[in-house]
């Protein structure tokens, strides 16, 4: 492990504070090191208060912030004083706890002071830092692994059994702390937990825990267990689209709310899945105990969930029978799968979530490859996992967790994504929190959106293979399909039928009629599956309704178009798939409208560009936003009850009223 100490970057965060921020994000920098909200800092400063009295004052991570990307208002000002008066008592319930945390903040708007806040308060040192390091909890999760801690760290750390986080944690550090520690100590080691360093500053406290994780990899590395072996596993080449969207749509019946699948078939994730100890090893258990908020205790291996939540129920009445507090049971799905034939599957209820679960496993699968080559992988008992997952205060979080957006969980494929109604549907649904697929020939698909719920795939609509590739892709990035904005169309230059060309009357019906009839046979066996029933909006346009002069080929695609999505509704109405069409009009923000063209339709019509962009009923212009906002409602609620529609959304039309 390498120190990421830079002098040049370290003197730009200045304040009492900056040095406790910089050392921070190097820490949150290295997933070897801490993922995702894992792990946590603190600086004991002394400060004077508005009264003009000295106060000591322990500046703690707060909970619920990354140390990657933490500033100044994520640590929160808690009073050294009573802090070290709380370590003194016998026992103190968690949720005491954080109630005497939250009032002893010398800020009202800090956030809630991590659970260690006591534990960082008794250590004697000016900078703590804590780390869950994948080498340590390796070692310390493996079989001796109490030998192997002291072997290789001597009494340069005092070592502590496993205790859960919290109060009584706390105050076994600050008992063996005391007994222990003398002035060669460089920090702690938390059996099956994690490690402390610290040091008179920023600087000294993190080489520390630089210098302590190193000395857990060497020890790997001279075991031969650090490097891992190359696999050379490689995916079935056959497409899964649809066992991958019927396991997403089991495990969303058993969860209870739809869930995104991400699916990760590199070689090292389809060689775990393939393991023959796979049923052994991955059943033990996570290497830290926090973990099991994010990836549940075990993994669901292979496709039977049924099996695996009557496992999970199984597991939390045994537990929380035990319990001296009345538990709630989560949702029984898995949140990581394993499959021989899949790789490794991670589950969440968006995509960033999803994702957040595959970082943690990706790490966990190392952690439990190198234990298992050093003598074996050995996992805390359900029973302290219980106890972490059915924490008060992780169950307080999950009900102050606040309202889902509409779309979370479910997903997305908007074609002609790159620009105009499609980009503008891509924002609409994102902002409802689906997961979006966004498909078109122009390579600006790519970057319609920087979230880790979009994918753009370029793709010509046509080319039935190039619609497969993007399916699949899209399945395996987030597992199913429920809505399908069907928008993709070209608008060929104004023509008389007498000097229609064939070629180009077979172009404009291959796009926005036949691209759509292939992808619709494709997508029917996803949208079957979605766990909510599935919406089609077809994007149809005024055109169909009211036809124009030298629109032939349009108009007549757009109806046949919209024919085809009327018997869409009639055919899938029964698989609880709705279908429904958007007739816009005069949508001019669009890429077939520039400048000119506009000028010089207004001029045409004797017109100022104003006018002739609100000419109609109601005066007013359609906008690209507009038209998106409609389509994603369609999806919605609302329109539940709603299939077989056809919606003109145009201002208002003399012709089509
Ligand atoms: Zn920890």
């Amino acid at each position: 492990m390498r120190s990421l100490w830079n002098d040049t970057e370290a003197v730009q965060f200045t304040g009492p504070l900056g040095p406790r921020i910089y050392s921070s994000r190097l820490l949150g920098r290295d997933p070897a090191l801490v993922l995702h909200g894992g792990g946590n800092t603190s600086v004991k400063l002394h400060e004077r208060d508005r009264l003009g009295h000295e106060l000591d004052i322990l500046y703690v991570k707060g909970s619920g912030w990354d140390l990657e990307a933490i500033d100044a208002d994520g640590f929160a000002p808690v009073r050294m004083a009573r802090l070290l008066q709380l370590a003194q008592l016998d026992a103190l319930s968690d949720p005491d706890m954080v109630n005497e945390l939250r009032t002893q903040l010398t800020r009202a708007d800090a956030p809630t002071p991590s659970v260690e806040a006591i534990l960082h308060a008794i250590l004697p040192h000016a900078y703590v830092d804590h780390s869950h390091a994948d080498a340590v909890i390796t070692v310390t999760n493996s079989h001796d692994g109490l030998a192997r801690i002291r072997e290789i760290y001597a009494d340069d750390v005092v070592v502590v059994p496993y205790v859960m986080p919290g109060f009584d944690l706390a105050r076994r550090c600050a008992r063996q702390f005391a007994a222990e520690a003398g002035p060669h100590t460089q920090g702690m080691v938390l059996m099956h937990h994690g490690i402390f360093s610290f040091g008179a500053d920023a600087r000294e406290s993190y080489e520390r825990m630089i210098a302590l994780v190193s000395r857990a990899e060497d020890y790997l590395d001279r075991h031969k267990v650090w490097s891992l072996p190359q696999p050379a596993a490689t995916a079935p080449a056959v497409p899964q689209r649809d066992s991958l969207a019927t396991l997403r749509r089991a495990i969303s019946d058993c969860a209870g709310f739809p869930v995104i699948l991400g699916t990760h078939q590199d070689a090292c994730s389809l060689d775990f899945a393939r393991r023959a100890d796979i049923a052994v090893l991955s059943q033990q258990g996570p290497a830290t105990p926090d973990h099991v908020i994010r990836t549940k205790r075990v993994p669901l291996l292979g496709r039977d969930v049924q099996a695996y939540a009557a496992d999970y129920a199984n597991y939390f009445a045994t537990h929380a029978a035990r319990a001296s507090a009345p538990k709630t049971m989560l949702d029984p799905a898995p949140r990581v799968v394993l499959d021989p034939e899949f790789g490794l599957c991670t589950v969440g209820r968006s995509a960033r979530e999803a994702a957040i679960v595959a970082d943690i496993y990706q790490h966990s699968m190392a952690i439990m490859q190198r234990a298992a080559a050093l003598g074996g992988y050995q996992a805390l008992p359900p029973d302290d996992i219980f106890a972490v997952e059915y924490w008060d205060l992780e169950q307080a979080k999950l009900r102050a967790g606040g309202k889902l957006p509409a779309y979370a969980g479910e997903i997305a494929l908007v074609t002609g994504a790159a620009s105009g109604i499609g980009r503008a549907c891509v924002v609409a649904l994102l902002a409802r929190g689906a997961a979006v697929l966004g498909v078109d020939i122009d390579a600006a698909v790519t970057t319609v959106a920087q979230h880790p719920a979009y994918s753009g795939q370029v793709c010509d609509v046509t080319d039935v293979q190039q619609l497969e590739t993007a399916l699949d892709a899209g399945i395996r990035r987030f597992g199913g399909l429920d809505m399908l904005i069907l928008n993709a169309g070209v608008f060929p230059a104004g023509c008389r039928i007498e000097s229609i060309d064939a070629a180009e009357w077979h172009r404009v019906m291959t796009v926005n009629l036949d691209a759509n009839l292939m992808l619709l046979r494709l997508a029917h066996p996803l949208l079957r599956l979605a766990p909510q029933g599935a919406r089609v909006v077809v994007i149809g346009s005024r055109n169909v309704p009211a036809p124009g002069i030298g629109a032939a080929a349009y108009s007549a695609s757009k109806a046949a178009l919209t024919q085809l999505a009327r018997i869409a509704a009639l055919e899938w109405g029964g698989d609880g798939i709705r279908v429904n069409t958007l007739h816009p009009d005069a949508v001019f923000d669009t890429g077939i409208w520039t400048e000119e063209v506009l000028a010089a339709r207004a001029r045409y019509y004797d017109l100022s560009v104003e006018e002739y962009k609100t000419r109609n009923v109601l005066k007013i212009e359609v906008t690209s936003h507009d038209v998106a906002e409609l389509a994603a409602e369609l999806c919605g609620p609302l329109f539940a009850k709603v299939t077989g529609a056809q919606l003109p959304i145009d201002g208002g039309n003399e012709r089509v009223i």
